[in-house]
C-alpha cells in the first residue's frame, strides 16, 4: 500500500433539494436537507483511501459540530486524523448546496472558515510524512502559504508532487514549473492557459501549454468524454467509462484520489489512467462527495469489464 499526505480542505456539504429556486427575497421550500463530509482535499484523501492507499491529510476544522462530522468520518473510514488542527478562531468549512431537482441544476456558496488559516508551520509538523510518503497531492482551496510548504517539503524529500489546480485562482507560477502532476478539468485548463478544451485538440493544445509552464504530465479530465493525457512524448485519450451517472459532484476529487493511489502503486501511465477513469465514472452514480467515492473492489470490477484487465 502507498502512502499519500498533503494539505487539504475539510468543508461540510450541507444540501437543500427544492423545486425551484428562490430569487432574491422570495422563500422557496424544500424537500430533504443531508449534512456529508465534503472539500476536495478531504474527498480526495477518501478516495485515496477507498481506492487502496494510506492517505494522511493535513488540515483545519472548527470545534463545533461540523467539525465533529468531519472527524466522525475519519474514524468511521479508519483514517489518521493526526494533523488535522481544532481551530481556535473559525468555524468549520462548509458548503451551502441548493439542488434543483427538476433541472439537476445547483448553486452554491462555499465558506472556508478554519480551512483558509492552515499554515506553513502546520504543513512543517508533519514533515516526517513527507519523509515516509509516496507521493504529495494538493488541491487550491486551502492557503497559497500552506501550499507552497508541500510542493517544498515534497522536493526536499524527493517525493513527486500532483497538484489539482481546483477552485482555479492565480498561482505563484513556481508552483507550476517542474511539478509532476497537474490535473485541471476543462474549465481549470482554460483558465490557467487561455486555451478552450472543447475537442481533443484544445485537450492537446492547453497540455501543450502546461508543459511549457515547466509541468512534467498533464491530466485534463473531461467529464463524461473522459481523459486526456501528454508528458510531450506520449498522448492518451480514453473516452469517459459509460455508467447511468445520477450526481456528478465530486467527480474530479473520485478521479484525483484514485490516481494518486494508482502512481504510489508505481501503476503503468495508462493503466493508472483507468484506474482513475473507472474511479470518477463510479462516483457520479451515487449522490453526495465523500460518501459516494467507490472501493477498490468496485474500480477493480470496472477495469476489468471496459478495459479486459
Ligand atoms: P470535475 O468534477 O473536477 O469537474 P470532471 O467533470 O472532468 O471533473 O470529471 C472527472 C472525471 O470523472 C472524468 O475525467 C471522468 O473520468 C469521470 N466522469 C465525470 N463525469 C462522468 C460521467 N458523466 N460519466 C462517466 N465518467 C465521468
Amino acid at each position: 500500500m502507498g502512502k499519500i499526505v498533503g494539505v487539504g480542505s475539510l468543508i461540510v456539504d450541507i444540501a437543500a433539494f427544492t423545486d425551484h429556486f428562490p430569487v432574491a427575497g422570495e422563500t422557496a421550500l424544500g424537500k430533504t436537507l443531508r449534512f456529508g463530509p465534503g472539500g476536495k482535499g478531504s474527498n480526495q484523501m477518501t478516495a485515496a483511501h477507498r481506492a487502496g492507499a494510506e492517505a494522511v491529510i493535513i488540515g483545519r476544522v472548527g470545534q463545533d459540530r461540523l467539525g465533529e462530522l468531519m472527524l466522525a468520518h475519519y474514524r468511521s473510514e479508519g483514517m489518521t486524523a493526526k494533523y488535522i488542527k481544532l481551530s481556535a478562531e473559525n468555524e468549520t468549512g462548509s458548503a451551502l448546496i441548493e439542488v434543483e431537482t427538476g433541472s439537476g441544476q445547483n448553486r452554491i456558496i462555499i465558506v472556508k472558515g478554519a480551512c483558509a488559516e492552515i499554515t506553513a508551520d502546520d504543513v512543517r509538523e508533519a514533515e516526517s510524512e513527507f519523509a515516509s510518503c509516496d507521493l504529495v497531492v494538493t488541491q487550491l482551496e486551502t492557503s497559497i502559504g500552506s501550499i507552497m510548504e508541500c510542493r517544498r517539503l515534497a522536493e526536499k524529500h524527493r517525493k513527486p508532487f500532483l497538484l489539482n489546480p481546483a477552485p482555479f485562482q492565480e498561482v505563484p507560477p513556481e508552483l507550476f514549473s517542474g511539478t509532476d502532476w497537474v490535473t485541471p478539468n476543462e474549465t481549470e485548463a482554460e483558465f490557467f492557459t487561455g486555451i478552450p478544451v472543447r475537442d481533443r485538440d484544445g485537450a492537446a493544445a492547453a497540455a501543450a501549454a502546461l508543459l511549457k509552464r515547466g509541468v512534467k504530465h498533464a491530466v485534463i479530465t473531461l467529464g463524461k468524454n473522459g481523459v486526456f493525457y501528454s508528458d510531450g512524448n506520449r498522448e492518451i485519450l480514453l473516452p469517459g467509462v459509460k455508467v447511468d451517472a445520477v450526481d456528478t459532484t465530486g467527480a474530479g476529487d473520485a478521479f484525483n484520489g484514485a490516481l494518486a493511489a494508482a502512481l504510489t502503486e508505481k501503476m503503468e501511465i495508462e493503466t493508472a489512467l483507468k484506474f482513475a477513469n473507472c474511479a470518477g465514472a463510479l462516483s457520479t452514480t451515487r449522490h453526495g462527495t465523500a460518501p459516494a467515492m467507490p472501493t477498490r473492489a468496485e474500480i477493480l470490477r470496472c477495469l476489468k469489464e471496459n478495459y479486459g484487465i
